[in-house]
Protein backbone atom coordinates (compact mmCIF):
# COMPACT_ATOMS: atom_id res chain seq x y z
CA UNK A 1 0.00 0.00 0.00
CA UNK A 2 1.33 3.60 -0.92
CA UNK A 3 2.66 5.06 2.17
CA UNK A 4 1.12 8.60 2.95
CA UNK A 5 4.82 10.30 2.61
CA UNK A 6 4.94 9.08 -0.25
CA UNK A 7 1.36 10.24 -1.31
CA UNK A 8 1.48 13.56 -4.25
CA UNK A 9 -1.66 14.60 -3.45
CA UNK A 10 -1.69 15.98 0.00
CA UNK A 11 -5.23 16.84 -0.03
CA UNK A 12 -7.03 15.04 -2.45
CA UNK A 13 -10.31 15.01 -0.16
CA UNK A 14 -10.39 19.16 0.71
CA UNK A 15 -9.50 18.34 4.53
CA UNK A 16 -6.80 20.73 4.48
CA UNK A 17 -6.06 24.44 3.42
CA UNK A 18 -6.31 24.17 -0.11
CA UNK A 19 -5.14 28.10 -0.16
CA UNK A 20 -1.79 28.88 -1.83
CA UNK A 21 -0.39 29.27 2.22
CA UNK A 22 -1.75 25.85 2.80
CA UNK A 23 -0.21 24.48 -0.12
CA UNK A 24 3.13 25.68 0.69
CA UNK A 25 3.02 23.88 4.29
CA UNK A 26 2.51 21.04 2.41
CA UNK A 27 5.50 21.10 0.95
CA UNK A 28 4.71 22.52 -2.72
CA UNK A 29 6.02 25.58 -4.16
CA UNK A 30 9.61 24.27 -2.84
CA UNK A 31 12.31 25.72 -4.37
CA UNK A 32 10.61 26.03 -7.73
CA UNK A 33 13.03 28.33 -9.14
CA UNK A 34 15.96 25.97 -8.17
CA UNK A 35 14.42 23.29 -10.32
CA UNK A 36 14.13 25.50 -13.06
CA UNK A 37 17.61 26.51 -12.91
CA UNK A 38 18.30 23.19 -13.60
CA UNK A 39 18.01 23.86 -17.22
CA UNK A 40 15.23 22.68 -19.80
CA UNK A 41 17.11 19.26 -20.85
CA UNK A 42 17.91 18.48 -17.80
CA UNK A 43 14.08 18.59 -16.12
CA UNK A 44 12.88 16.80 -19.73
CA UNK A 45 15.50 13.99 -19.01
CA UNK A 46 14.23 13.69 -15.47
CA UNK A 47 10.52 13.37 -16.50
CA UNK A 48 11.70 11.13 -19.08
CA UNK A 49 13.99 8.70 -16.14
CA UNK A 50 10.61 8.95 -14.07
CA UNK A 51 8.78 6.58 -16.67
CA UNK A 52 6.16 8.81 -16.08
CA UNK A 53 3.08 7.63 -18.71
CA UNK A 54 0.49 10.17 -19.50
CA UNK A 55 -2.30 10.09 -17.14
CA UNK A 56 -5.20 10.98 -19.82
CA UNK A 57 -5.64 7.55 -21.20
CA UNK A 58 -3.13 7.11 -24.14
CA UNK A 59 -0.15 5.94 -21.69
CA UNK A 60 1.89 8.18 -24.10
CA UNK A 61 5.92 8.66 -22.04
CA UNK A 62 5.23 12.41 -21.21
CA UNK A 63 9.22 13.40 -21.08
CA UNK A 64 9.36 12.10 -24.76
CA UNK A 65 6.65 13.91 -25.66
CA UNK A 66 8.02 17.13 -24.31
CA UNK A 67 11.26 16.43 -26.36
CA UNK A 68 9.29 16.41 -29.63
CA UNK A 69 8.69 20.64 -28.69
CA UNK A 70 11.40 22.60 -30.84
CA UNK A 71 14.03 23.81 -28.91
CA UNK A 72 14.61 26.64 -30.79
CA UNK A 73 11.81 29.38 -32.00
CA UNK A 74 11.37 29.90 -35.30
CA UNK A 75 9.36 32.87 -34.55
CA UNK A 76 6.18 31.18 -33.74
CA UNK A 77 5.80 31.17 -29.17
CA UNK A 78 5.04 27.72 -28.37
CA UNK A 79 2.25 26.49 -26.22
CA UNK A 80 1.52 23.90 -23.14
CA UNK A 81 -1.87 22.93 -23.20
CA UNK A 82 -3.68 21.19 -20.15
CA UNK A 83 -6.77 18.85 -20.90
CA UNK A 84 -8.92 19.20 -17.95
CA UNK A 85 -11.96 18.54 -19.59
CA UNK A 86 -12.03 15.07 -18.00
CA UNK A 87 -15.61 13.52 -19.60
CA UNK A 88 -14.85 10.29 -20.43
CA UNK A 89 -17.99 8.54 -18.05
CA UNK A 90 -17.10 6.86 -15.01
CA UNK A 91 -13.97 9.32 -15.01
CA UNK A 92 -13.54 12.39 -11.71
CA UNK A 93 -10.27 12.35 -10.57
CA UNK A 94 -8.82 15.33 -12.20
CA UNK A 95 -11.77 17.05 -10.75
CA UNK A 96 -10.33 16.25 -7.13
CA UNK A 97 -6.95 17.99 -8.16
CA UNK A 98 -8.39 21.04 -9.52
CA UNK A 99 -10.84 21.31 -6.77
CA UNK A 100 -8.78 20.53 -3.47
CA UNK A 101 -4.72 20.53 -4.65
CA UNK A 102 -4.88 23.03 -7.18
CA UNK A 103 -1.12 24.23 -6.65
CA UNK A 104 0.07 21.51 -7.87
CA UNK A 105 -0.89 21.51 -11.72
CA UNK A 106 0.18 25.16 -11.56
CA UNK A 107 3.67 24.91 -10.42
CA UNK A 108 3.60 22.03 -12.46
CA UNK A 109 2.34 24.29 -15.67
CA UNK A 110 4.69 27.03 -15.01
CA UNK A 111 7.95 24.32 -14.89
CA UNK A 112 6.15 21.90 -17.48
CA UNK A 113 5.94 24.80 -19.91
CA UNK A 114 9.48 26.67 -19.25
CA UNK A 115 10.80 23.31 -20.24
CA UNK A 116 8.58 23.22 -23.30
CA UNK A 117 9.99 26.99 -23.95
CA UNK A 118 6.47 28.16 -23.95
CA UNK A 119 5.69 31.34 -21.87
CA UNK A 120 1.77 30.86 -22.41
CA UNK A 121 -0.05 27.92 -20.83
CA UNK A 122 -3.67 27.48 -21.30
CA UNK A 123 -5.69 25.32 -18.96
CA UNK A 124 -9.31 24.38 -20.76
CA UNK A 125 -12.09 22.78 -17.90
CA UNK A 126 -15.02 21.16 -19.05
CA UNK A 127 -17.93 23.69 -18.93
CA UNK A 128 -20.10 21.39 -16.12
CA UNK A 129 -17.22 22.08 -13.65
CA UNK A 130 -18.00 25.11 -12.02
CA UNK A 131 -16.88 24.68 -8.17
CA UNK A 132 -13.50 23.41 -9.79
CA UNK A 133 -12.93 26.21 -11.93
CA UNK A 134 -13.82 28.48 -9.22
CA UNK A 135 -11.31 27.23 -7.34
CA UNK A 136 -8.65 26.89 -9.85
CA UNK A 137 -9.21 30.59 -10.38
CA UNK A 138 -8.74 31.28 -6.96
CA UNK A 139 -5.71 29.45 -6.88
CA UNK A 140 -4.59 31.03 -10.03
CA UNK A 141 -5.38 34.63 -8.23
CA UNK A 142 -3.29 34.29 -5.65
CA UNK A 143 -0.48 32.87 -7.66
CA UNK A 144 -0.05 36.11 -9.99
CA UNK A 145 -0.46 38.51 -6.24
CA UNK A 146 2.18 36.11 -4.91
CA UNK A 147 4.54 36.88 -7.62
CA UNK A 148 4.45 33.20 -8.50
CA UNK A 149 2.99 33.71 -11.91
CA UNK A 150 3.80 36.29 -14.65
CA UNK A 151 6.88 38.33 -14.97
CA UNK A 152 10.01 36.11 -13.57
CA UNK A 153 7.46 33.94 -12.09
CA UNK A 154 8.53 32.64 -8.86
CA UNK A 155 12.32 34.54 -9.28
CA UNK A 156 12.88 31.89 -11.63
CA UNK A 157 14.05 34.79 -14.65
CA UNK A 158 11.04 33.30 -16.55
CA UNK A 159 7.76 35.32 -17.40
CA UNK A 160 4.74 33.11 -17.61
CA UNK A 161 1.42 33.55 -18.11
CA UNK A 162 -1.30 30.94 -17.19
CA UNK A 163 -5.13 31.06 -18.70
CA UNK A 164 -8.01 29.08 -17.40
CA UNK A 165 -10.77 28.32 -20.41
CA UNK A 166 -13.73 27.39 -19.52
CA UNK A 167 -15.32 24.38 -22.29
CA UNK A 168 -18.98 23.95 -23.10
CA UNK A 169 -19.71 20.83 -22.01
CA UNK A 170 -18.83 18.47 -25.23
CA UNK A 171 -17.56 15.21 -24.93
CA UNK A 172 -15.22 15.44 -28.16
CA UNK A 173 -13.69 18.38 -26.70
CA UNK A 174 -11.18 15.93 -24.73
CA UNK A 175 -10.07 14.99 -27.39
CA UNK A 176 -6.72 17.44 -27.98
CA UNK A 177 -7.08 18.65 -31.48
CA UNK A 178 -11.28 19.10 -30.56
CA UNK A 179 -9.76 20.84 -27.50
CA UNK A 180 -7.48 23.64 -29.66
CA UNK A 181 -10.25 23.93 -32.47
CA UNK A 182 -12.71 24.58 -29.48
CA UNK A 183 -9.82 26.79 -27.67
CA UNK A 184 -9.64 28.93 -30.87
CA UNK A 185 -13.03 29.45 -30.81
CA UNK A 186 -14.31 27.09 -33.45
CA UNK A 187 -16.53 24.16 -33.61
CA UNK A 188 -15.08 21.36 -31.53
CA UNK A 189 -14.36 19.15 -34.07
CA UNK A 190 -10.68 16.84 -34.14
CA UNK A 191 -8.31 17.56 -36.82
CA UNK A 192 -6.57 15.31 -39.06
CA UNK A 193 -3.27 13.99 -38.28
CA UNK A 194 -0.71 15.25 -39.26
CA UNK A 195 0.30 18.14 -38.42
CA UNK A 196 0.63 17.03 -35.25
CA UNK A 197 0.37 19.67 -32.07
CA UNK A 198 3.83 19.68 -31.66
CA UNK A 199 4.58 21.02 -35.06
CA UNK A 200 1.25 22.92 -35.38
CA UNK A 201 -1.19 23.13 -32.78
CA UNK A 202 -2.64 26.25 -31.34
CA UNK A 203 -3.03 28.93 -33.56
CA UNK A 204 -0.45 26.79 -35.70
CA UNK A 205 1.65 27.05 -33.17
CA UNK A 206 4.27 24.16 -31.65
CA UNK A 207 2.03 22.93 -28.30
CA UNK A 208 1.39 20.11 -26.35
CA UNK A 209 -1.51 19.30 -24.69
CA UNK A 210 -1.37 17.01 -21.66
CA UNK A 211 -3.41 15.80 -19.24
CA UNK A 212 -4.25 17.58 -15.87
CA UNK A 213 -2.96 14.54 -13.83
CA UNK A 214 0.24 13.97 -15.79
CA UNK A 215 1.36 17.73 -15.22
CA UNK A 216 0.32 18.19 -11.58
CA UNK A 217 2.98 15.18 -10.75
CA UNK A 218 5.66 16.54 -11.90
CA UNK A 219 7.13 19.34 -9.45
CA UNK A 220 7.12 16.12 -6.85
CA UNK A 221 8.70 13.77 -9.04
CA UNK A 222 11.70 16.58 -9.64
CA UNK A 223 11.81 17.71 -6.06
CA UNK A 224 11.50 13.76 -4.80
CA UNK A 225 13.95 12.34 -7.77
CA UNK A 226 12.91 10.16 -10.80
CA UNK A 227 14.17 7.00 -8.83
CA UNK A 228 11.67 7.82 -6.05
CA UNK A 229 8.99 7.74 -8.46
CA UNK A 230 10.42 5.27 -10.80
CA UNK A 231 10.11 2.62 -7.71
CA UNK A 232 6.51 2.49 -7.71
CA UNK A 233 4.70 0.00 -10.16
CA UNK A 234 6.00 -2.66 -12.68
CA UNK A 235 8.70 -1.52 -15.19
CA UNK A 236 7.41 0.18 -17.99
CA UNK A 237 3.91 1.49 -15.43
CA UNK A 238 5.31 3.02 -13.18
CA UNK A 239 4.72 5.83 -10.46
CA UNK A 240 1.49 7.08 -7.97
CA UNK A 241 -1.90 6.92 -9.17
CA UNK A 242 -5.12 8.31 -8.92
CA UNK A 243 -7.60 5.46 -9.03
CA UNK A 244 -11.75 6.67 -9.81
CA UNK A 245 -13.30 3.82 -8.62
CA UNK A 246 -17.25 3.49 -9.08
CA UNK A 247 -20.32 1.66 -8.92
CA UNK A 248 -21.21 -1.16 -7.04
CA UNK A 249 -18.19 -1.04 -4.12
CA UNK A 250 -19.14 -0.38 -1.01
CA UNK A 251 -17.63 3.22 -0.67
CA UNK A 252 -16.68 4.17 -3.97
CA UNK A 253 -13.85 6.58 -4.07
CA UNK A 254 -11.09 8.51 -5.39
CA UNK A 255 -7.23 7.31 -4.63
CA UNK A 256 -3.67 7.49 -5.22
CA UNK A 257 -2.25 4.41 -5.08
CA UNK A 258 1.11 2.76 -6.28
CA UNK A 259 0.70 1.71 -10.49
CA UNK A 260 0.30 -2.06 -10.89
CA UNK A 261 -1.44 -2.40 -7.91
CA UNK A 262 -3.85 -5.71 -8.08
CA UNK A 263 -7.59 -4.81 -8.78
CA UNK A 264 -8.60 -7.07 -5.96
CA UNK A 265 -6.89 -4.68 -3.44
CA UNK A 266 -7.62 -1.84 -4.68
CA UNK A 267 -11.22 -2.53 -3.97
CA UNK A 268 -10.65 -3.92 -0.77
CA UNK A 269 -8.39 -1.46 0.57
CA UNK A 270 -10.21 1.59 -0.07
CA UNK A 271 -13.94 0.54 -1.55
CA UNK A 272 -14.83 -1.54 1.25
CA UNK A 273 -15.01 -4.30 -1.17
CA UNK A 274 -17.52 -5.23 -3.90
CA UNK A 275 -21.08 -4.59 -3.00
CA UNK A 276 -22.48 -9.02 -1.88
CA UNK A 277 -18.52 -9.90 -2.02
CA UNK A 278 -16.45 -11.15 -4.19
CA UNK A 279 -18.01 -13.34 -5.83
CA UNK A 280 -20.80 -11.29 -6.39
CA UNK A 281 -18.47 -9.45 -9.32
CA UNK A 282 -19.36 -9.82 -12.82
CA UNK A 283 -17.53 -7.26 -14.77
CA UNK A 284 -15.52 -4.24 -14.68
CA UNK A 285 -14.70 -1.40 -16.96
CA UNK A 286 -10.87 -0.48 -15.30
CA UNK A 287 -10.18 2.18 -17.23
CA UNK A 288 -13.17 5.22 -18.15
CA UNK A 289 -16.31 3.73 -20.86
CA UNK A 290 -14.29 3.36 -23.53
CA UNK A 291 -12.03 0.32 -22.68
CA UNK A 292 -13.61 -3.24 -22.76
CA UNK A 293 -14.52 -4.74 -20.09
CA UNK A 294 -13.02 -7.32 -17.77
CA UNK A 295 -14.80 -10.73 -16.64
CA UNK A 296 -15.26 -11.80 -13.07
CA UNK A 297 -12.61 -14.44 -14.25
CA UNK A 298 -10.11 -11.54 -15.70
CA UNK A 299 -10.28 -9.60 -12.14
CA UNK A 300 -8.67 -12.01 -10.44
CA UNK A 301 -5.35 -11.34 -11.10
CA UNK A 302 -5.96 -8.35 -12.40
CA UNK A 303 -3.01 -5.56 -12.25
CA UNK A 304 -3.90 -1.95 -12.92
CA UNK A 305 -1.06 -0.80 -15.37
CA UNK A 306 -1.04 0.01 -19.11
CA UNK A 307 1.04 -3.20 -19.98
CA UNK A 308 -1.40 -5.83 -18.24
CA UNK A 309 -4.39 -4.95 -19.14
CA UNK A 310 -3.27 -4.24 -22.70
CA UNK A 311 -2.54 -7.84 -22.62
CA UNK A 312 -5.83 -8.54 -21.87
CA UNK A 313 -7.28 -6.84 -24.77
CA UNK A 314 -8.27 -4.02 -22.66
CA UNK A 315 -6.71 -0.18 -20.92
CA UNK A 316 -5.15 1.55 -17.94
CA UNK A 317 -7.49 4.51 -19.79
CA UNK A 318 -8.13 7.41 -17.47
CA UNK A 319 -8.00 4.65 -14.69
CA UNK A 320 -11.72 5.11 -13.78
CA UNK A 321 -12.50 1.77 -12.60
CA UNK A 322 -16.29 0.74 -13.09
CA UNK A 323 -17.49 -1.88 -11.00
CA UNK A 324 -20.83 -4.15 -12.10
CA UNK A 325 -21.50 -7.08 -9.32
CA UNK A 326 -24.26 -9.83 -10.55
CA UNK A 327 -27.22 -7.55 -10.37
CA UNK A 328 -26.18 -5.68 -13.62
CA UNK A 329 -27.83 -6.09 -16.95
CA UNK A 330 -24.17 -5.77 -18.70
CA UNK A 331 -26.07 -5.60 -22.17
CA UNK A 332 -27.93 -2.80 -21.14
CA UNK A 333 -24.89 -1.30 -19.51
CA UNK A 334 -22.86 -1.58 -22.59
CA UNK A 335 -25.87 -0.14 -24.85
CA UNK A 336 -25.74 2.76 -22.66
CA UNK A 337 -22.36 3.62 -23.93
CA UNK A 338 -23.27 3.50 -27.21
CA UNK A 339 -26.42 6.05 -26.36
CA UNK A 340 -23.55 8.04 -25.08
CA UNK A 341 -20.70 7.61 -28.00
CA UNK A 342 -23.38 8.19 -30.84
CA UNK A 343 -24.72 11.30 -29.32
CA UNK A 344 -21.20 12.61 -28.61
CA UNK A 345 -20.17 11.86 -32.41
CA UNK A 346 -19.37 15.24 -33.91
CA UNK A 347 -20.14 13.74 -37.29
CA UNK A 348 -17.10 14.72 -39.55
CA UNK A 349 -16.47 11.26 -40.93
CA UNK A 350 -18.84 9.02 -41.84
CA UNK A 351 -17.62 5.41 -40.25
CA UNK A 352 -18.54 7.07 -36.59
CA UNK A 353 -21.38 9.25 -37.79
CA UNK A 354 -23.38 6.29 -39.23
CA UNK A 355 -21.71 3.80 -37.44
CA UNK A 356 -22.35 4.96 -33.70
CA UNK A 357 -25.95 4.75 -34.66
CA UNK A 358 -26.18 2.00 -36.16
CA UNK A 359 -24.42 0.11 -33.48
CA UNK A 360 -26.44 1.93 -30.38
CA UNK A 361 -29.71 0.55 -32.83
CA UNK A 362 -28.78 -2.95 -32.63
CA UNK A 363 -27.63 -2.85 -29.06
CA UNK A 364 -31.12 -1.76 -28.53
CA UNK A 365 -32.62 -4.90 -29.85
CA UNK A 366 -30.35 -6.96 -28.61
CA UNK A 367 -30.82 -5.51 -24.66
CA UNK A 368 -34.54 -6.16 -25.23
CA UNK A 369 -33.66 -9.66 -27.11
CA UNK A 370 -35.23 -8.91 -30.19
CA UNK A 371 -32.62 -9.93 -33.06
CA UNK A 372 -31.31 -12.57 -34.61
CA UNK A 373 -28.50 -14.59 -33.33
CA UNK A 374 -26.50 -13.78 -36.68
CA UNK A 375 -26.73 -9.94 -35.86
CA UNK A 376 -24.28 -10.72 -32.70
CA UNK A 377 -21.54 -11.18 -35.57
CA UNK A 378 -23.06 -8.45 -37.81
CA UNK A 379 -22.25 -6.11 -35.09
CA UNK A 380 -18.66 -7.31 -34.21
CA UNK A 381 -17.91 -6.89 -38.16
CA UNK A 382 -19.83 -3.33 -37.63
CA UNK A 383 -17.42 -2.13 -34.62
CA UNK A 384 -14.57 -3.27 -37.20
CA UNK A 385 -15.27 -1.40 -40.11
CA UNK A 386 -15.52 1.83 -37.51
CA UNK A 387 -12.63 0.78 -35.73
CA UNK A 388 -9.11 2.56 -37.60
CA UNK A 389 -11.15 3.92 -39.83
CA UNK A 390 -11.98 7.30 -38.13
CA UNK A 391 -10.19 10.60 -37.50
CA UNK A 392 -9.71 10.64 -33.51
CA UNK A 393 -10.14 7.82 -31.46
CA UNK A 394 -14.18 8.59 -30.52
CA UNK A 395 -14.83 5.39 -33.43
CA UNK A 396 -12.39 2.98 -31.36
CA UNK A 397 -14.00 4.14 -28.03
CA UNK A 398 -17.35 3.75 -29.33
CA UNK A 399 -16.11 0.38 -31.24
CA UNK A 400 -14.80 -1.49 -27.86
CA UNK A 401 -16.69 -1.55 -25.17
CA UNK A 402 -19.01 -3.86 -27.67
CA UNK A 403 -16.34 -5.72 -28.47
CA UNK A 404 -15.46 -6.21 -24.92
CA UNK A 405 -18.72 -7.34 -24.40
CA UNK A 406 -19.54 -9.98 -27.33
CA UNK A 407 -16.57 -11.71 -27.01
CA UNK A 408 -17.35 -11.78 -22.50
CA UNK A 409 -20.69 -12.65 -23.00
CA UNK A 410 -21.96 -13.85 -25.86
CA UNK A 411 -24.15 -16.72 -24.47
CA UNK A 412 -26.10 -13.95 -22.15
CA UNK A 413 -26.70 -12.02 -25.15
CA UNK A 414 -27.81 -15.41 -27.13
CA UNK A 415 -29.95 -16.39 -24.15
CA UNK A 416 -32.12 -13.58 -24.46
CA UNK A 417 -32.72 -13.37 -27.71
CA UNK A 418 -33.88 -17.45 -27.56
CA UNK A 419 -35.75 -17.06 -24.62
CA UNK A 420 -37.38 -13.40 -25.95
CA UNK A 421 -37.98 -16.11 -28.99
CA UNK A 422 -39.72 -18.84 -27.01
CA UNK A 423 -41.55 -16.27 -24.50
CA UNK A 424 -39.61 -17.06 -21.68
CA UNK A 425 -38.82 -13.00 -20.61
CA UNK A 426 -40.48 -10.26 -20.81
CA UNK A 427 -38.78 -7.59 -23.22
CA UNK A 428 -36.29 -5.34 -20.78
CA UNK A 429 -37.09 -2.07 -21.24
CA UNK A 430 -34.65 0.24 -23.38
CA UNK A 431 -34.93 3.45 -21.77
FE1 LIG B 1 -15.91 13.20 -35.22
FE2 LIG B 1 -16.34 10.60 -34.74
FE3 LIG B 1 -14.78 11.32 -36.72
FE4 LIG B 1 -13.97 11.73 -34.20
S1 LIG B 1 -14.32 9.75 -35.18
S2 LIG B 1 -13.80 13.13 -35.90
S3 LIG B 1 -15.95 12.20 -33.25
S4 LIG B 1 -17.00 11.75 -36.53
Amino acid sequence: MLKDQDRIFTNLYGMHDRSLKGAMKRGHWNGTADIIKRGRDTIIEQVKASGLRGRGGAGFPTGLKWSFMPKQSDGRPSYLVVNADESEPGTCKDREIMRHDPHTLIEGCLIASFAMNANTCYIYIRGEYIREREALQAAIDECYDAGLLGKNAAKSGWDFDLYLHHGAGAYICGEETALLESLEGKKGMPRMKPPFPAGSGLYGCPTTVNNVESIAVVPTILRRGSDWFASFGRPNNTGTKLFGISGHVMQPCVVEEAMSIPLKELLDRHCGGVRGGWKNLKAVIPGGSSVPLLTQAQCDDAIMDFDWLREQRSGLGTAAVIVMDQSTDVIKAIWRLSKFYKHESCGQCTPCREGTGWMMRVMDRLVRGEAEVEEIDMLLSVTKQVEGHTICALGDAAAWPIQGLIRAFRDEIEDRIKAKKTGRISAVAAE
